[in-house]
Order: C-alpha cells, then sequence, then structure tokens
C-alpha cells in the first residue's frame, strides 16, 4: 500500500515536473519568435556581466554568432569606449540601470570584423522580487542617420565650388583656435588672400573661367599646406589660412611660396593659360588678443597695404 502510494506521489511529481518544463519550453519558444520578430537588438546581462539572453538581430548586426555571444562577457566584445578598459560597472550604459536609472544614447558598439556600429541604446534595470538582478539593453542600428548628420554638417560647411571650408566653418576654427593657442601656448598665424584684378578675368574670359581659377588656387593652395591647417573661403575671391603652430616668419615663408606657386602656374584652359596673381596680408596671433576677430582685422590691414602697395605682394601686420 505504501509503496502504491510512494509510486502515485513519484508519478504525479514527474507529471508535474514534465509540465513545467513544457511550460517553460513554451514560454521560451514564445521568447525565441518576439525576440526574433523585432529588428532591434536585445541583451540581458546579469549583474556580474554574464549573458542570460540575446536575441537574433544580436548575432544580424555585430556579425558574431549566438554562442559567442553567450559565451564571452557581451559588454567587453561590443561596447566601445573612449577609455579602452572601463569597468563594466563604470560603464555608462550598464552602471545607470544597475542604479535603477534608465540610460538612453548614442554608443558605438564594435562588430566581429572590426568596425565600429553606430547604435542607440536603452538600457534598463531587470528588477526581480525588488532586487535588480540584471540590466536589459535594446539598441538599433543607426548608421544611416548619423552618415546623413554628417552629410548635412559637411553641406552646411563647405564652399561647393572650391571644396574647402565656407566662411563660417573657417570663423569657428578660427575661434577655436584663438582659445587654444592660448591655453597650451603656441604661436598661430593667418594669412589674408585675395585675388589681384580679378573682375578683369570675369570680364575677360567670362564667370566659369573664373570659377575654374578659384578651384585651381584651391587644389595648389591644399598641396602646399599641412594637415593641421585650415583653408577656407571667405567669399567672392578672398580666402583665409590659418596655420596652428607656425609663427609669423614661417605664415610669411608659405605666403611666399604661395604667391609664387599661383604666378608661376596659370590655369589651364580651353582659351589658353590664365595667369592670376595674389596679394596676401599675413600677421600672427597675439597674447592680449581676446577674440578671433582682431587677428582677422590685422589680416586685412595687412592685405590692404599688399594693394595700395601695387598687389602680387605680401605684407605683413605684427
Ligand atoms: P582687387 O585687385 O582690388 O582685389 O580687384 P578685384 O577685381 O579682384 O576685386 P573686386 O572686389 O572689385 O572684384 C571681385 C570680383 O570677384 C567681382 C565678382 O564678380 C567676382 N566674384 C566673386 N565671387 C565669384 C565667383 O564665385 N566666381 C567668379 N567667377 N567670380 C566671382
Ligand atoms: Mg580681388
Ligand atoms: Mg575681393
Amino acid at each position: 500500500m505504501v509503496s502504491l502510494l510512494i509510486t502515485l506521489l513519484l508519478a504525479w511529481m514527474m507529471l508535474h515536473l514534465h509540465q513545467q518544463r513544457h511550460a517553460i519550453q513554451v514560454q521560451k519558444y514564445r521568447l525565441d519568435a518576439i525576440g526574433a520578430a523585432v529588428g532591434e537588438g536585445i541583451y540581458v546581462l546579469d549583474t556580474e556581466g554574464r549573458t542570460l539572453y540575446v536575441n537574433k538581430a544580436v548575432s544580424h548586426l555585430t556579425g558574431y554568432n549566438e554562442q559567442k555571444l553567450y559565451h564571452e562577457n557581451l559588454h567587453q566584445l561590443l561596447h566601445q569606449h573612449e577609455e579602452n578598459d572601463l569597468p563594466l560597472q563604470q560603464c555608462p550604459i550598464v552602471s545607470k540601470a544597475l542604479k535603477g536609472i534608465t540610460f538612453e544614447g548614442d554608443e558605438q558598439f564594435k562588430t566581429r570584423t572590426g568596425e565600429l556600429l553606430p547604435v542607440v541604446v536603452t538600457s534598463q534595470p531587470m528588477i526581480e522580487r525588488g532586487q535588480i538582478t540584471g540590466v536589459v539593453t535594446v539598441f538599433r542600428d543607426i548608421s544611416d542617420r548619423k552618415e546623413a548628420e554628417r552629410k548635412l554638417k559637411r553641406l552646411a560647411t563647405t564652399d561647393s565650388l572650391t571644396g574647402l571650408s565656407n566662411r563660417r566653418a573657417l570663423l569657428e576654427r578660427l575661434h577655436e583656435e584663438q582659445r587654444l593657442s592660448k591655453r597650451l601656448g603656441h604661436p598661430s598665424s593667418l594669412l589674408m588672400i585675395d585675388f589681384d584684378h580679378f573682375k578683369q578675368i570675369n570680364d575677360e574670359y567670362g564667370h566659369n573661367v573664373g570659377d575654374l581659377v578659384l578651384q585651381h588656387f584651391a587644389s595648389l593652395a591644399r598641396s602646399c599646406l599641412r594637415e593641421t591647417d585650415s583653408i577656407g573661403r571667405l567669399g567672392g575671391e578672398e580666402f583665409a589660412i590659418l596655420l596652428p603652430g607656425t609663427d609669423l616668419e614661417g605664415a610669411v615663408q608659405l605666403a611666399e611660396r604661395l604667391r609664387h606657386l599661383l604666378e608661376q602656374t596659370p590655369t589651364e584652359t580651353t582659351d589658353g593659360p590664365v595667369p592670376m596673381t595674389l596679394s596676401i596680408g599675413v600677421t600672427t596671433l597675439h597674447a592680449s588678443d581676446t577674440t578671433s576677430s582682431e587677428l582677422l582685422s590685422r589680416a586685412d590691414a595687412a592685405l590692404y597695404q599688399a594693394k595700395s602697395g601695387g598687389r602680387n605682394r605680401i605684407e605683413v601686420r605684427h
């Protein structure tokens, strides 16, 4: 009798266990189906950073297979910090969630091939019986948005004729450099450049040839500059070149090289070569300059002097 009861009890427990297992399986299938249906990557880490769950999109977006995502430290594998080895607890995505706060922001994930994937991330704490037991992270690929933002920025800061920085971008750069050179104590110089009798070129050869001359100058000037120098078109046939880390003497040498180069290299057109000359005003940043406009007006004054002194020349304002 007792053994019959025990057998029945055991059978009941087995059945119950089987039903429970079946219910868990069903839950898992549903979770996988939901996870597979969404385009966003979803992963769940416990408070130690172990992977509890990843959906298909994580593999799809990062290129890693699911096994690797479960077995590696997912945070270290994916999240690209500026300071590389940020511990899990200090990572902005995880640390907020561990404090019970939702995090949302643009971040970068590293894919299997080493490429950086711009993503928007939302992380929330996972709370079980009042305790934070992990972090649920959802992320979406925002490459298209970032690319569109980059294009817009390029359009807003570039002069369409020459491909150089436009006036606004160059003035911003000047402003930035004025503060930087004061803080770091390095010299910085500015060249203000204006074509001589440019109106005559337009009148004689037409506006299109005038445009070609401006483009020709842009590519010649670029070939003379260092990576850190900035050149921009201020408007019309007037350009400026900012030379961070270059003193007045170095700036005069560059101005002379540029003036000479343009004089020696006419623009080739279907109407034959079009010779051109430049007048250049050169100045350098003073420690006493409070804004970049003081630098600009000195360069302007030097340029004016070069024009009134006969053109095709360089003048300096200390
Ligand atoms: P100066 O030696 O005193 O500088 O004389 P300039 O003729 O160069 O100066 P001015 O300022 O009188 O004329 C500049 C000319 O540049 C007038 C304008 O039509 C022309 N210009 C301005 N922007 C463009 C442009 O984008 N393309 C062309 N082709 N010409 C332009
Ligand atoms: Mg001119
Ligand atoms: Mg002009």
